[in-house]
């Protein structure tokens, strides 16, 4: 694997109030590769959703350092982060929530050229209509609305939107669980396919241990906010060491366990 691009050392995150206090992340550290893809599995209520939307900043932590190419986010000046904040993605399960449904597709996709300044105006159609076909759509679906396509659809196009501020790293949060089986396999070949030609690395947030594994480099094994196991997807699934594993993997469904063996 070429260079480290992210490294995260002891981020924690507790949420307090209305008489809760949870540890959703609590001392977590790991590091992922250019061009890795590093899964992350764990039960609801684990941790996963937070720690994503702490590498996109959405919610602040507690403590803890994210590093890209060994600068630390939290440390940059406002004017740098804007500059930076492209460099990392993310696509949702339920894109519908994250585009404005008002809007054309073709301008939700352009919006992060302008906004990341990646290309100048009279170019931004064409970088639009080029990203469409880079993930398998044609560019008449610009002049559409997001809920006027299918679920598949929308999944590219989130995935077009991401790719538009040219990110370092994409993290998918449960990006393909809706999606029918077909549909996901698809989209796994595409994510996979963009990341051999650019790169790209991948945080992949799943509940399903069998899609996980098929694209994931790496795992994490996430337990109560902490990392409880990481290890080569392979090494994880088909031996895992922590009780979460060992019970995630339990919970697959013999007929495909043995089918993927
Ligand atoms: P996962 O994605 O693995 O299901 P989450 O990161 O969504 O887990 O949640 C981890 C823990 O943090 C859960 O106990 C959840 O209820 C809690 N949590 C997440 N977000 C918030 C929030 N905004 N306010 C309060 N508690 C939260
Ligand atoms: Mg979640």
């Amino acid at each position: 694997m070429p260079d480290e691009l992210l490294r995260v050392e002891g981020l924690s995150k507790r949420f307090t109030g209305r008489g809760r206090n949870v540890a959703a992340l609590d001392d977590v550290t790991f590091s992922i590769s250019g061009g890795e893809t590093l899964g992350v599995v764990g039960p609801s209520g684990s941790g996963k959703s937070t720690l994503a939307r702490v590498l996109l900043r959405l919610v602040e932590p507690d403590a803890g350092r994210i590093l890209i190419d060994g600068e630390d986010w939290r440390a940059l000046s406002p004017k740098t982060l804007r500059r930076r904040r492209g460099s990392i993605q993310m696509v949702f399960q339920d894109p519908l929530s994250a585009f404005n449904p008002r809007t054309t597709i073709g301008k939700a996709i352009m919006d992060p050229l302008r906004i990341h300044a990646v290309v100048d105006r009279d170019a931004r159609n064409a970088v639009m209509e080029e990203l469409l076909q880079r993930v398998g759509l044609s560019a008449d679906m610009s002049s559409r609305r997001i809920h006027e396509v299918s679920g598949g659809q929308r999944q590219r196009v989130a995935l077009a939107r991401a790719l538009a501020s040219r990110p370092r790293l994409v993290v998918l949060d449960e990006a393909l669980s809706a999606l029918d089986v077909s549909v996901r396999g698809r989209m796994l070949e595409l994510l996979v396919r963009l990341q051999a030609e650019e790169g790209i690395s991948y945080l992949f947030i799943g509940h399903d241990p069998a899609v996980v594994r098929m694209i994931s480099h790496r795992v994490a094994v996430m337990d109560h906010g902490r990392i409880v196991e990481t290890g080569d997807a392979d090494a994880v699934f088909s031996d895992p060491g922590s009780e979460t594993g060992k019970a995630l993997i339990a919970a697959i469904p013999t007929w495909r366990r043995s089918g993927s063996a």
